[in-house]
């Protein structure tokens, strides 16, 4: 796996912020899904989260996992200019993080609608 240096974020920004939409997405689901998992402070190898969001970011095992699968995935899109994942014609994603992943989206898409605070685009996942 390769690193993401994010010292040079101005180089591309759709991908950090679609970094960021993946990173805050998976967090509300984790708050309100897993608070009885044991959760820790997220870190990986290829991308500092806390740089990324500019604060600690808690989360359970699981959702770390999907996490560094989404964010590799996004960060190693093969395709340029990247379509909507809805519209993509490769399913690049693991079925089991794929159905995860739509989970989350669900559910953090429809809580942040909600709260008004969505500012996100829906071409990450479809
Ligand atoms: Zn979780």
């Amino acid at each position: 796996m390769d690193a993401i240096d994010i010292s040079g974020w101005d180089v591309d920004k759709h991908l950090k912020r679609d970094l960021l939409t993946l990173t805050r997405f998976i967090e509300v689901y984790c708050v309100h899904w897993h608070k009885a998992d044991p959760r820790s402070q997220a870190s990986l190898k290829q991308i500092d989260v806390t740089a990324l969001m500019g604060r600690p970011v808690v989360l359970c095992e699981r959702c770390l996992k999907l996490l560094a699968h989404a964010m590799y995935k996004r960060s190693h899109c093969p395709m340029s200019p990247k379509p909507a994942c809805k519209k993509c014609p490769r399913h690049c994603y693991h079925p089991l993080y794929r159905k995860q992943i739509r989970e989350v989206m669900k559910y953090s898409g429809r809580k942040l609608v909600l709260s008004g605070r969505l500012d996100y685009l829906w071409h990450l996942i479809g």
